[in-house]
């Protein structure tokens, strides 16, 4: 009827004029576009239905359904999607800066504040999805994660600290603008996490939200993964730490050119803090990352543990006494 055509045509592709392309993955194209309506500037996630099977479907409307449920400002915002003969739309809010993976190959590594600047915001979202809603994001790294690029208002030379607007204030204590400078340039403000392809959702009490299905990128998928036991959301704080090592080195702690390789010293849980790349690093920045790599995932630090690491306090607490 009328009010369903209506309803149709307001939901219309039309309604956004593309840009440019923002990124790529296997089966998506993701653009820039404006929302005519509102002048808004978003991110759309085009995914062609024809080179998908049923199942492959079902997964798009998967990760539209986990991201209706995920309200957070860590968290990319899915602002609508629309379905037609050819193609899905996911439209969501844009995070600016795109990857963080492009900015450590920019800047080869980030400095210790940089690093926590960054995983601490991380972190505050998997607090939100582990614990208040039951969503595993499974494919956490730094290609899925998002930053907005920081506006400097005004920089104090002699404290380095930075006056930042007030919308690039991450979920620190943090208010109207005070910053410790340390952050190599990195020019990264607000971290928002993407990409819930892979995502399942738990139940919140842990006793019955074990996971079996293999999945989500070699080299940052946990032990007990690769060995095919049951898992949940301790496969995000593995992967967690693996961001944490990258973004402190420039490079993974867990590489292989062969795969099989991989998997074997992933299983291991093998990986070496590598000298001279990790000479300069504090050792508490170490433990906190060896925390996160511990094979057991009953011993391996929880979200809440991890936000309560002192190498990560003192980042915080340093933040807080600038107000
Ligand atoms: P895939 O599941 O195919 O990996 P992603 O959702 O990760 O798709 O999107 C692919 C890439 O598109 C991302 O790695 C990123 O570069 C870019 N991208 C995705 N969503 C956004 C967004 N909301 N804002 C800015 N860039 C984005
Ligand atoms: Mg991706």
């Amino acid at each position: 009827d009328e009010n369903k055509r209506q309803q149709e045509s307001r939901k219309s592709i039309e309604r956004y004029k593309m840009g440019s392309v923002l990124g790529e993955g296997a089966f998506s194209v993701v653009y820039s576009a404006i929302d005519l309506l509102t002048k808004e500037k978003v991110a759309i996630k085009i995914i062609k239905k024809y080179q998908l099977d049923e199942k492959q479907r079902n997964n798009v409307l998967k990760e539209v359904n986990i991201m209706k449920l995920l309200n957070h400002p860590n968290i990319v915002r899915l602002i609508d999607f629309i379905e037609n003969k050819d193609y899905y739309y996911i439209v969501q809010e844009i995070v600016s800066g795109g990857e963080v993976f492009n900015q450590i190959v920019k800047f080869t590594y980030f400095s210790e504040d940089l690093s926590r600047h960054v995983i601490v915001q991380v972190a505050e979202a998997l607090l939100y999805m582990h614990e208040q809603v039951g969503i595993v994001h499974r494919d956490l790294k730094p290609e899925n994660i998002f930053f907005k690029p920081i506006k400097i208002i005004k920089e104090d030379q002699k404290t380095k600290i930075l006056k930042l607007r007030k919308s690039d204030n991450p979920n620190t204590k943090l208010d109207e603008g005070k910053f410790i400078m340390n952050y190599g340039g990195g020019g990264i403000g607000l971290i928002k996490i993407g990409d819930f392809g892979l995502s399942k959702q738990i139940s919140l009490n842990n006793s019955d939200s074990a996971l079996k299905t293999p999945c989500g990128t070699v080299g940052y998928t946990a032990p007990e993964i690769v060995r095919d036991m049951k898992y949940s959301k301790e496969v995000d704080m593995w992967a967690l730490g693996c961001v944490l090592y990258i973004l402190l080195c420039g490079f993974p702690p867990f590489f292989n050119d062969s795969i099989e390789e991989l998997t074997k010293t992933v299983a291991k849980g093998e990986f070496k803090f590598l000298s001279p790349w990790w000479n300069e690093i504090s050792s508490g920045a170490k433990i906190c990352v060896s925390k996160l790599l511990t094979v057991n995932p009953l011993h391996r630090y929880t979200v809440e543990q991890f936000l309560k690491d002192p190498w990560i306090l003192e980042f915080l607490n340093r933040s807080e006494n600038l107000q």
